[in-house]
């Protein structure tokens, strides 16, 4: 007689990566990206450092209006991707490109690069004001662009001070040298500096990476708001912050870009083995 086999339960089926859920939970998934045309989009794009590639054939559409966040471990080519979108690039002479990488359906390396500047702006990983006052680091960009008049200036200086939620912290001291502010007040000057000559993108390399949990939660909360009016690009290591702001996820590896995803399905789903691997710290 057969011996009855001992009932096995099947093993429950392992959340992938059920760290993510309390960042997930309150996200929803994005519209599927409309027909728009993406804002940034690379076509078989490779960033060349000498002979050696960085970023290897990426093929990926950045919606508008969105957050997309770009993780991976470091060394994978995120800041060199980053760097693309508004040819930082070109100041690193052994630095060249391949493939195609449009904004808004222009050649990005065949873009007037002092516009391309101007509509796609950057923040740094430290906060970098010039040793000039609060009002000044504002009002360089625009009056670089031809805004001379007080009036005007004063107004842009309060808008983009208050979009990037410094305005209220900083009304009274705008004669005040912007090293004396702390470093997340800093971080978000950079930020309202990037918004005062009107961009549509704002591309973030580790913003909060310098930054106190209190101060990254402020930045946090003002990519959620600035979300729609911008498209938000942001590279970032830590990926519980790309979970917590970010609609869209892209994950790179050694310059490949393994997946591409709406950051719901990417965290909760992943398609690909080492996407899973990587969020679930089994590697990176
Ligand atoms: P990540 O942002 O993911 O950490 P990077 O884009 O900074 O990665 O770097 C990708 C690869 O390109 C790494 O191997 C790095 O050493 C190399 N790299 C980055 N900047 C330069 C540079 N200016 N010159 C030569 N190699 C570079």
């Amino acid at each position: 007689m057969a011996e009855a086999k001992p009932q096995t339960e099947p093993a429950p089926a392992e959340p992938a990566v059920s760290q993510f859920a309390s960042q997930l939970q309150q996200r929803e998934t994005p519209e599927e990206a409309t027909s728009d045309q993406p804002h940034i989009q690379a076509e078989g794009f490779s960033v060349y450092y000498g002979d050696t590639a960085a970023v290897r054939e990426v093929t990926m559409a950045v919606p508008r209006g969105q957050i997309t966040a770009i993780i991976g471990p470091s060394g994978c080519g995120k800041s060199t991707f980053l760097n693309a979108v508004n040819r930082m690039t070109d100041l690193i002479p052994s630095c060249s490109v391949a493939g195609d990488l449009r904004f808004d359906g222009e050649r990005v390396y065949e873009a007037d690069v002092v516009h391309l500047r101007r509509r796609i702006g950057m923040v740094f990983q430290k906060p970098n004001p010039f040793p000039k006052s609060v009002y000044e680091n504002v009002a360089y960009g625009p009056k670089l662009h031809g805004r001379r008049r007080r009036a005007e200036l004063d107004r842009i200086v309060e808008r983009s001070l208050s979009e990037a939620g410094l305005w209220d912290e900083v009304r009274d001291r705008l004669r005040a040298s912007a090293t004396s502010l702390s470093g997340g007040q800093q971080q978000r000057l950079c930020i309202a500096r990037a918004l005062a000559v009107d961009p549509e993108v704002i591309l973030l390399d580790e913003p909060t990476s310098a930054l106190d949990p209190r101060a990254t939660a402020r930045i946090e909360d003002l990519m959620t708001e600035l979300r729609g009016r911008y498209t938000i690009l942001i590279v970032t290591h830590n990926m519980q912050q790309a979970a917590r702001v970010s609609d869209y996820t892209a994950f790179l590896y050694e310059g490949e870009l393994v997946e591409f995803g709406d950051t719901v399905s990417l965290f909760t789903n992943p398609r690909k083995k080492q996407t899973e691997d990587y969020i679930t710290g089994r590697f990176g």
